[in-house]
């Protein structure tokens, strides 16, 4: 008698028996990645124009971030916070002299967590008030997810941290009516991602600047998607000459290696006190190792300017089409407006010609590549752009 014949199931077959479903099914199951490009189960290859949601800076497997990681984990892997180490004090020391201000910095594993401790940070203010923006995106964690703005992430958890007034983005007349010297912090995104990339009018940062400084609040300026360059500039808020009280980063930090950073400036750099904060794993020696090769990467590649021109041919590309009627952002953070409600079915069709992107809402386009990325990627999406927002027949 024959053993019944066990079809080898896909690893995206296998996903929804031994995963939550938290987010939905995934789209693919990628198995390899090299520069901008990845690989699925099938041997399928994509140009990946979403780079991980703005994490993968370097593109994938880059030979610097790679010998970084594995030298560092060869030499020291670990240490807790009861210890110390050298790549966490250099890359706390090569932060702050990119945001050229002093202050101090805590480590954390995420997005969210570095907002969590600049959460606490606002509460050791002596004020409990906080002033966010609508269509803010701060992360999932219970704290972070009070100062973010989308209902239905919110309400199935709620009572969320209470106190926090949503403000149209953008709007400093609105901002200033919602502040006062009872508010304990501002949060404001310099450019909104997960809105789907919307750029605030010119003078909205400088005028959140004027607003707190005037009532003795905080100035938080989320930076979790846009900085490490990825608008072309080390933080977005450069732009803005405004000097923040805290600053949180994540996403394109270790390029695709897990670390966060809450960086306070100046007098706020002492609101955490000893015994007020800890992490097991935050400013690892691996992931510290990681965003320093990421941050001497950005320098020996030019990738700042390498972002702003990359950017600025992906937009004349993106706006070539008429199907296309707006693309806002800076560098390579830009979200495309289209005519229809038509976003998910360009994602599908995209993927189907080998490039992998994201939408943000159902007219809404994101796109985020690595840093990196060739011209040559991205003439070849411009090649099949035309045809990819070709509506259904
Ligand atoms: C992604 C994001 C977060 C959350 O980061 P996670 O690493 O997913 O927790 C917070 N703020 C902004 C602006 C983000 O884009």
């Amino acid at each position: 008698m024959s053993e019944p014949v066990n079809e080898p199931s896909s690893i995206k077959d296998r996903y929804s028996a031994a995963l939550m479903n938290t987010f939905g099914p995934p789209r693919l199951a990628l198995v390899r990645g090299e520069g901008a490009h990845v690989w699925d189960e099938d041997g399928r290859e994509y140009v990946d124009l979403f780079g991980g949601i703005a994490v993968n800076a370097l593109g994938h497997a880059h030979p610097a971030l790679v010998d970084a990681v594995a030298g560092q984990l060869r030499t020291l892997g670990h240490v807790s916070n009861f210890f110390t180490s050298g790549p966490q004090v250099e890359l706390a020391e090569r932060l702050l002299a990119l945001l050229g201000a002093s202050g101090r910095v805590f480590f954390t594993n995420s997005g969210t967590e570095a907002n969590e401790a600049a959460f606490k940070m606002t509460r050791r203010t002596g004020r409990t008030r906080l002033v966010a923006m609508e269509g803010a995106f701060h992360g999932r964690t219970m704290g972070a997810l009070a100062l973010t703005a989308k209902a239905a992430y919110r309400e199935p958890f709620e009572p969320l941290p209470g106190e926090v007034t949503f403000v149209p983005y953008g709007d400093a007349a609105a901002l200033a009516a919602a502040v006062d010297d009872t508010t304990a912090a501002v949060v404001v995104e310099p450019i909104q991602g997960e809105a789907g990339v919307v750029v605030p009018p010119e003078g909205f940062l400088a005028a959140a600047r004027e607003i707190t400084s005037a009532h003795g609040a905080l100035l938080w300026v989320d930076e979790v998607q846009t900085g490490v360059g990825r608008t072309g500039d080390w933080f977005a808020h450069a732009r803005d000459g405004v000097v923040p009280d805290i600053v949180t980063l994540a996403k394109g930090l270790g390029g695709g290696v897990p670390i966060g950073a809450a960086i306070a400036v100046g007098a706020a750099s002492t609101l955490l006190q000893p015994g007020n904060h800890g992490t097991t794993f935050g400013g690892n020696p691996v992931a510290c190792a990681a965003a320093l090769a990421v941050l001497d990467t950005i320098e020996k590649e030019s990738l700042l300017a390498a972002a702003v021109e990359r950017g600025d041919q992906l937009t004349r590309i993106l706006l070539a089409e008429q199907e296309v009627t707006d693309v806002e952002g800076r560098g390579l953070l830009l979200g495309a407006q289209l005519a229809d409600e038509r976003a998910a079915q360009v994602v599908a069709r995209a993927q189907e010609r080998g490039f992998l992107l994201n939408n943000t809402g159902p007219a809404r386009l994101r796109f985020a590549p690595p840093l990196t990325v060739p011209a040559d990627d991205l003439a070849a999406f411009g090649a099949v752009w035309a045809e990819i927002l070709e509506a259904d027949a």
